[in-house]
C-alpha cells in the first residue's frame, strides 16, 4: 500500500494551516517509521490517534494496527480524511476536541489499546494529564511533543524541569525517548525541536499511596511556590501543628526541605504519613 504524502495532500486540497490549532504536519518518512516502530504497533493493537491532520501518520497506523480511531478538531480536515481513508474498514474518525472525548467509553472492552499522536503543542500537557488521570486501560502513549515538555516528563529532583507534571508521569509510567525531531521535518516548521517519547503504563502505580487525591494535592502545593519549604506548603492542608510535626517525623522528612528535592517515594511517604495522622 502506498504512503500518503503530506505536501501533495496539502496542495491537492488547497489546505490552509491554522496556527492556533498547532498544525505542524509531518513530512519526513523516517519520522513516521520511527513513531510506528517505536510504538511497536501490531495487528493486535487498537490505536487511538489524536490530531490526524491530513492522515499521513494515520495511514501508516491503519496498515499496522487492528483498528484505528482518529480524533480531529478541525472541520476543514474531516472531508480530506474521509476522502483519503474512509475506504479502510479498520478506521474510524471522530470530529471532536480531544480534551472532550470520553475515553472510557471509546475504549470500552478493547484490549491492547495504544495512543499514538503528533500532538498539537498547545494542549500537550492537558491531553497527557487527562489520559493518565482517568486511569484508562491503555498500554502505552507514543507521542511527538516539544523537547522542553519531554525534559519535564523526565525531570530529576533538584532541577528546574522537575515538577508536578514529572511526578504525574512517573507515578503512572516508564518512559522511553524514541528520537529527536528537528523543525525541518514539518510543514510549516515549528520554532522548537521535538521529541518522540513513549510512555508505558505501569501495571500498578510506581508508589503506593493511600489517598491519591491527597498525594497529588501535596505535590501540587509543593511546586506552586517552589521556594517555599514543605512545612509551609503543607500548611494549606489545615493540620494542627503537632500533627503536622508528627507526619513529617513519621515520614522521616525534614520540614525545612523544599518539594523539588523529594523523590516520588518521599512524596508518597509524606502523603501517607499525613493521611495517617489525619485519620486518627
Ligand atoms: N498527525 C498529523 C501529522 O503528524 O502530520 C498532524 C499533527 S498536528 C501537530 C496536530 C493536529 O491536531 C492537527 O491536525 C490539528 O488540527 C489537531 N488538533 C488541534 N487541536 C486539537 C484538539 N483539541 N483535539 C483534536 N485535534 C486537535
Amino acid at each position: 500500500m502506498s504512503r500518503l504524502d503530506t505536501r501533495d495532500l496539502v496542495e491537492k486540497y488547497n489546505f490552509r494551516f491554522t496556527k492556533s490549532l498547532g498544525q505542524n504536519f509531518l513530512t519526513d518518512e523516517t519520522v513516521l517509521d520511527d513513531i510506528v516502530n517505536g510504538a511497536e504497533i501490531s495487528k493486535d493493537d487498537y490505536v487511538i490517534e489524536i490530531g490526524p491532520g491530513v492522515g499521513t501518520l494515520t495511514k501508516e497506523l491503519i496498515q499496522r494496527a487492528r483498528k484505528v480511531t482518529s480524533i480531529e478538531l478541525d472541520s476543514k480536515l474531516i472531508p480530506i480524511l474521509e476522502a483519503e481513508l474512509s475506504s479502510y474498514d479498520n478506521f474510524n474518525l471522530i470530529h471532536k476536541d480531544a480534551l472532550k472525548v470520553d475515553y472510557k467509553e471509546l475504549i470500552g472492552d478493547e484490549k491492547n489499546v495504544k495512543v499514538v499522536a503528533n500532538l498539537p503543542y498547545y494542549v500537550t500537557t492537558p491531553i497527557i494529564a487527562n489520559l493518565l488521570n482517568e486511569e484508562l486501560n491503555i498500554k502505552s502513549i507514543t507521542i511527538m511533543i516539544q523537547k522542553e515538555v519531554a525534559e519535564r516528563i523526565n525531570g530529576e529532583p533538584c532541577t528546574k524541569e522537575y515538577g508536578a507534571f514529572t511526578l504525574l508521569c512517573k507515578y503512572y509510567c516508564d518512559t522511553k525517548i524514541i528520537r529527536l525531531v528537528p523543525p525541518s521535518c514539518f510543514i510549516p516548521s515549528p520554532k522548537v525541536d521535538s521529541i518522540v517519547i513513549r510512555l508505558d503504563k505501569l501495571d500498578k502505580p510506581r508508589v503506593e499511596v493511600e489517598d491519591k487525591k491527597l498525594f497529588f494535592n501535596i505535590v501540587k502545593q509543593s511546586f506552586n511556590m517552589r521556594r517555599k519549604t514543605l512545612w509551609n506548603s503543607t500548611k494549606s492542608l489545615g493540620l494542627e501543628k503537632d500533627l503536622q510535626e508528627k507526619a513529617f517525623a513519621d515520614a522521616g522528612i525534614e520540614p525545612t526541605r523544599r518539594g523539588e528535592t523529594l523523590t516520588i517515594q518521599e512524596f508518597a511517604n509524606l502523603a501517607n504519613a499525613i493521611k495517617n495522622v489525619k485519620s486518627k
